[in-house]
């Protein structure tokens, strides 16, 4: 069986990965599956255990690093991230395509260490920085100094930027989504 390929997609939390996300995942012709990541991070009102993230103590995060159990792992404003390695090569190997949605520092561990063949990596940018904190302010799931923490952070990892394959500006969101199904079928070769 022809093994998947991983959709790697990074971009500033309130860019409207979310809704990018949520509907590439429903469009099954994709055939993606989601990597569901581990965090130290609490959990937001709507999120569940198991389907966003797996919710960990520090102790547990610090376990699984030990036992190399990541693909990747990061740490972001104040919390750790990180991507479960058996997971991954499971869908992969079942021939899904696994769509990981990360930061730019464990995008480039990830770059580093899968062959470039196998991965689609694209940085999903808002059209400006003001229009991001306008977004995260809409959003209303952090305070104001984690929104500003999280533009700061912003401004740094858009140096990362070119580390992608594509970049891709989410002016409006169905153009978005079109054009990154676009990139996928392409290198589905559909
Ligand atoms: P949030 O707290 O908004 O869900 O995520 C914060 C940041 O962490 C986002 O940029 C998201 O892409 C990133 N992130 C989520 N899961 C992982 C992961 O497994 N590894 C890394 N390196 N970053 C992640």
């Amino acid at each position: 069986m022809r093994q998947g390929f991983i959709v790697l997609i990074s971009g500033p939390s309130g860019v409207g990965k979310g809704t990018l996300i949520h509907s590439l995942l429903a469009d099954q012709t994709l055939n993606l599956s989601f990597s569901v990541s581990m965090t130290t991070r609490k959990p937001r009102p709507n999120e569940k255990d198991g389907i966003h993230y797996f919710f960990v103590s520090h102790e547990t995060f610090l376990k699984n690093i030990e036992e190399n159990n990541f693909l990747e792992h990061a740490q972001f404003v104040g919390n750790r991230y990180g991507t479960p390695r058996d997971y991954v090569e499971k869908l992969l190997n079942e021939g899904k395509n696994v769509l990981i949605e990360i930061e730019v520092d464990g995008a480039r561990q990830l770059l580093k260490n899968v062959d470039s063949e196998k991965v689609l990596s694209l940085y999903i940018m808002p059209p400006s920085v003001q229009e991001l904190v306008r977004r995260l302010r809409l959003r209303g799931s952090e305070d104001e100094a984690t929104i500003q923490r999280r533009a700061e952070r912003f401004k740094e990892e858009i140096k990362y930027k070119d580390q992608y394959q594509h970049i891709i500006i989410n002016d409006e969101l169905e153009t978005c989504i079109n054009d990154v199904k676009a990139l996928i079928r392409e290198k589905m070769n559909i």
